[in-house]
């Protein structure tokens, strides 16, 4: 199925070191997220832009 907010990027933010990163799709933002945070046990958050 194809999501409709394809418009969307997504900024990814982790709260415990400096990495700050802009996907083009919510499937790559989750996985970046998912993998530095199992990788570091950092606590990483992502946010759709406008
Ligand atoms: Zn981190």
């Amino acid at each position: 199925m194809v999501q409709a907010d394809t418009h969307h990027r997504y900024h990814v933010v982790c709260r415990e070191c400096r990495t700050e990163k802009v996907f083009e799709s919510a499937a790559a933002a989750e996985s970046f997220t998912r993998r530095h945070a199992e990788a570091t046990e950092h606590i990483v958050v992502y946010e759709p832009i406008e």
